[in-house]
């Protein structure tokens, strides 16, 4: 075995082995690091970094945020852990609530119908989700594809593209590609589909916000002692009895106890497993995507208050290409396009033509323009939460049922990431605390769904106006043959 992994990649150097070492510099990652610092002050930890800097999706450019930056109050182990890193957060208050928002679902003659059907098919959703926790259903070959049940639900083709656009930003595949049953474990996981679409469509004032480059410094200063090696991908993993080797990019081979990997799923699968990963985990890794879906962040500046002077504010959704847009700042605007890889170059002509066709030509010119694409993670139905052998998940995706996808997901991974490496390592330094430290805070809970709200929750158009004309028909019948034997 060991031959075969030395092969796939040249004759390599190989370092001194070392106690923890963890894949990904994100915020999981790097939280990760910052607790097992905290419970053991003398393990000898190394972070592998792919790209040249740490953060991940945390990224800060001089005009603002162009990654992840808001979260809601309910999200508590991000709150917790900004509270204890000293970082101040404020409440969102840009949005003038006075002033409606621009969004093309609002433009349409149906507008109101096609919001009405879309809000109910959400509430649906949102009710029945905790029946899907994982593990309480199984997943077969044939099941009903989200595409179609969107389409069976929903009669507008409005409210069906929003939804499909939502979707996609949830679990980072096409709809045509995701069945009904994961889409819904996915929403059990990421708190709830309303709480999906305030952080990244709706961006409300009661949203709260922070400065990532505070937060980075602050963790990277409480990690004096850990080495950061970046540019250094890793490529393939060697699993042996007692401890693990990691061959990285530039054929250097690390050895190491215990290894964590703070990586989202999509990244995962390109790495070479030996030996491969056990056949459970290997279903939900292999469920690869078909297409990369990619998620491009800009922010624009102007000299004026362009969208105000329209008449509007708050947000700004277009369904096809896919556009989001906030204001960042009266004359700075924010957003985010998903689009196939390959296109990000189209992103800006594409973004400035569409603020143009709402707010005005001057749109088109902004005084700066920034941007940056991120693949858009995808998140299988089952995290991968327990450890094999020394191997250890973390990352938003692994998180458990605690905003998946989100940075409340990507600290409480990391969390629990920690503690399932101090249980390899110093397994006399956990405490009972720290378990409870893990635990989901704000998870839906099944015992709160009434069985006729169920029923009342499931009526859309295409089920009523079934009803009605069965019913109907009944009726008539009932009258007919009253006629005639009557
Ligand atoms: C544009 C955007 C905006 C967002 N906004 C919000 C928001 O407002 N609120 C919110 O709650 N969530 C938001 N999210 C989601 C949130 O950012 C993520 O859930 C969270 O940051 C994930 O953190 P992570 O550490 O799990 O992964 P990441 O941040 O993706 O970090 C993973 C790291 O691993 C590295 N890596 C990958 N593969 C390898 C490899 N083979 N070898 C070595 N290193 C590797 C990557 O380079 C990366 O640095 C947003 C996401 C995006 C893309």
């Amino acid at each position: 075995m060991e031959k075969d992994c030395e092969l796939k990649l040249g004759p390599p150097e190989r370092s001194q082995r070392i106690d923890v070492i963890i894949v990904g510099a994100g915020i999981s990652g790097l939280v990760t690091a910052y607790r097992l610092l905290e419970k053991e002050p003398s393990l000898q930890i190394r972070i592998l970094e792919a790209s040249d800097t740490i953060g991940g999706n945390l990224k800060q450019i001089p005009q603002g945020e162009i990654g992840a930056k808001w979260f809601e109050g309910s999200q508590a182990h991000v709150y917790q852990l900004l509270q204890r890193m000293e970082i101040p957060i404020q409440q969102r208050s840009v949005v003038d609530a006075t002033l409606p928002r621009c969004w093309e679902l609002d433009q349409t003659v149906s507008s109101n119908l096609a919001k009405y059907e879309l809000q109910r098919y959400i509430n649906e959703l949102q009710i029945k989700a905790p029946f899907f926790r994982p593990g309480r259903f199984s997943i077969r070959k044939n099941s009903t594809k989200m595409e179609k049940h969107i389409n069976n639900r929903l009669f507008f083709s409005e409210s069906r593209k929003f939804m499909t656009n939502l979707v996609e930003l949830v679990c980072g595949s096409k709809a045509s590609d995701i069945t009904y049953k994961e889409f819904m474990s996915l929403c059990y996981g990421c708190g709830s589909l309303q709480n999906i679409i305030n952080i990244y469509l709706e961006c409300p004032n009661t949203l709260l916000e922070f400065d990532s480059a505070h937060l980075l410094n602050a963790l990277t200063q409480r990690l004096q002692g850990t080495e950061f090696l970046v540019s250094r991908q890793v490529k393939a993993i060697c699993h042996y009895k007692d401890y693990i080797e990691v061959h990285d990019s530039t054929q250097k081979i690390h050895t190491t106890d215990v290894l964590i990997l703070a990586i989202p799923l999509n990244a995962l699968q390109q790495i070479n497993f030996s030996p491969p990963v056990p056949m459970e985990l290997r279903k939900v890794m292999n469920n690869k995507l078909k297409l990369r879906l990619m998620l491009t962040s800009f922010i624009a500046g102007y000299g004026d208050a362009h969208w105000r002077n329209a008449g509007y504010s708050g947000s700004f959704l277009k369904n096809e290409p896919f556009i989001v847009g906030y204001e960042y700042r009266p004359n700075v605007y924010g957003g985010m396009m998903i689009h196939d890889s390959g296109s990000e170059s189209l992103v800006r002509s594409i973004v400035l033509k569409a603020f143009a066709e709402n707010y005005g030509e001057a749109m088109e010119t902004p005084h700066s323009y920034n941007q940056h694409t991120f693949e858009l993670s995808s998140l299988a139905h089952m995290p991968f939460t327990t450890p094999w052998h020394r191997i250890v998940w973390s990352s938003s995706a692994a998180a458990s049922t605690c905003y998946r996808g989100f940075l409340g997901g990507a600290v409480q991974s990391g969390l629990r990431a920690a503690l399932n490496a101090l249980l390899l390592v110093r397994p006399q330094v956990v405490s009972w605390t720290d378990v409870a430290d893990v635990h989901c805070q704000n998870c839906p809970n099944i015992k709160d769904v009434g069985a006729l709200q169920l029923w009342m929750s499931g009526l859309n158009l295409y089920n009523v106006g079934y009803y009605t004309l069965y019913a109907s028909s009944v009726l008539l019948a009932l009258q007919l043959a009253f006629k005639k034997f009557g």
